[in-house]
């Protein structure tokens, strides 16, 4: 196994639709290695998921993890189906655009078909963060990256945004009384921080 170097926003393989995953790869000794391979870098790069593009390889791979009690999961050809016109705004980061967070607003609940890597059939109903971790990830397979869904204004510098955060907090700390203005942009909590 090894770490594979990631690709970085401005490369064109993260702009290319992947190829699907064939029925003879399935469970071959190439893929195999490449799973093996993406599971060793996103664990390396402590990133929430991590798709194929992203490695260089324009296959529709995607390996995430969709809660902090759960194991990385490996899709092939996942197919994502909108569930809800209901719209989830959270705080994402990708790998492939280091050191940057911006708000995106995505369908709140979502199903998923896939194969596992055996070729066995995947059917989920996903809803908040791992719907999010779903969309972001299977975006990649399409050439679509998370900036490209920023709300206006909302995209930049990981460092700049926590240290904007804080400021706002000792600000809130210090007058107490005042009217609580909830933002949700203010709670960069680790899991909405989590690049993938
Ligand atoms: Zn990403």
């Amino acid at each position: 196994m090894s770490i594979l170097k990631i690709a970085r926003l401005g490369h064109p393989v993260l702009r290319q639709v992947a190829a699907p995953v064939e029925p003879a790869e399935l469970g071959g000794p190439e893929l195999s290695h490449l799973i093996a391979d993406m599971l060793e870098t996103v664990d390396a790069a402590d990133g929430a998921g991590l798709a194929a593009p992203q490695v260089h390889v324009s296959k529709r791979v995607v390996v995430l993890q969709l809660s902090r009690t759960r194991g990385m999961e490996v899709w092939i050809n996942p197919v994502l189906t909108p569930l809800t016109d209901e719209r989830l705004a959270s705080t994402e980061g990708c790998l492939s655009v280091p050191g940057m967070l911006g708000v995106v607003a995505r369908p709140a609940a979502v199903r998923v078909e896939a194969l596992r890597p055996d070729g066995s059939p995947l059917l989920l109903e996903l809803e908040g963060f791992a719907a999010v971790v779903a969309q972001h990830e299977c975006d990649h397979l399409d050439g679509v990256i998370y900036v490209d869904k920023v709300e206006p204004r909302s995209l930049g510098f990981a460092e700049e945004l926590r240290r904007a955060a804080r400021q706002r907090q000792a600000a809130d700390d210090e007058a107490p009384g005042e009217d609580e203005i909830e933002d949700e942009d203010d709670d960069l909590d680790d899991e909405d921080e989590a690049g993938a």
